[in-house]
């Protein structure tokens, strides 16, 4: 088979896990470009992510809850798009219900740091660079100066905390972004913050370069097997129970024939 379709330009740290937990899920979503359905989770975790963006682009001594509020209407009309609605078969109840639990994450939020106090260099900050022959691209939620005059990756996350022992999986993501800072702004990040606020915890790891290297490394070697399969024209399938039952393409991938174990 060839695709008909173009390879994706760039590689984003979202892709790589794509890539990572299923080869066939990232030539779905990344190369065919087939539509996922929004799920409620995500939408929600857009809706947070839309007024925390707004309000941290605000002037810090502004940023307080009632300033916080007042761009949930905005995050009505931007996340909650007919498209979204129709996946998510969301009547005005379902809406009230979402809005509710997102106004208690921004909540919690508060609880969590002042924003007054934040001081950042940028908010859904995009960054690319071409590190080792492989084109990286990803959307920072906040990239922090803090008082020692070193940079802080903050990452929100509306889902669960990891377990107890959380492992290098947790942390994956940002430090290839840590990485991507370094090439293209000349500086890497001192610690990377994953910001739980749905649940009001927090946890940071410090960047180190062996680190840092690690996550370029699995990204260079991913991209080239990226380039292998699709010049091959079929990515592998990998399908299990754990990858299959958060896939969007569930239906996709039986009719051709894979095995997906039942969720
Ligand atoms: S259903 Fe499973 S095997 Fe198929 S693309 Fe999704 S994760 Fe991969």
């Amino acid at each position: 088979m060839t695709f008909s379709q173009a390879l994706p330009k760039s590689l984003s740290p979202s892709r790589l896990q794509d890539f990572q937990a299923c080869p066939r899920r990232y030539q779905y979503a990344s190369v065919e470009r087939l539509a996922q359905p929004a799920s409620y989770a995500a939408t929600k975790g857009r809706f947070v992510h839309h007024v925390f963006e707004k309000l941290l682009a605000e002037n810090a001594a502004e940023r307080d809850r009632d300033l916080a509020l007042s761009f949930v209407p905005d995050a009505v009309e931007h996340v909650l798009t007919e498209s979204v609605r129709r996946d998510l078969d969301l009547d005005a109840q379902g809406e009230a219900r979402l809005v509710a639990e997102a106004t208690s994450i921004i909540d919690t939020y508060f609880t969590m740091e002042d924003p007054c106090e934040v001081s950042h260099e940028g908010v859904e900050l995009r960054l690319s660079a071409t590190i080792e022959d492989t084109p990286l691209f990803g959307i920072l939620d906040r990239l922090d100066r803090d008082s020692d005059g070193d940079l802080v990756i903050v990452d929100y996350k509306t889902g669960s905390l990891p377990n107890r022992d959380y492992d290098a999986k947790t942390f994956a993501n940002t430090e290839l972004y840590a990485a991507l800072c370094e090439a293209k702004l000349g500086e890497r990040p001192r610690r990377i913050r994953l910001m739980y606020v749905a649940k009001g915890e927090t946890i940071e790891r410090p960047v180190t370069e062996v680190l840092a290297r690690a996550r370029v490394a699995t990204a260079v070697s991913a991209w080239s097997k990226i380039k292998g399969f699709y010049d091959d024209g079929a990515f592998p399938a990998n399908p299990s129970r754990n990858t299959c039952r958060f896939c969007a393409y569930t239906a996709t991938c039986r009719a051709s024939g894979v095995s997906v174990p039942a969720s």
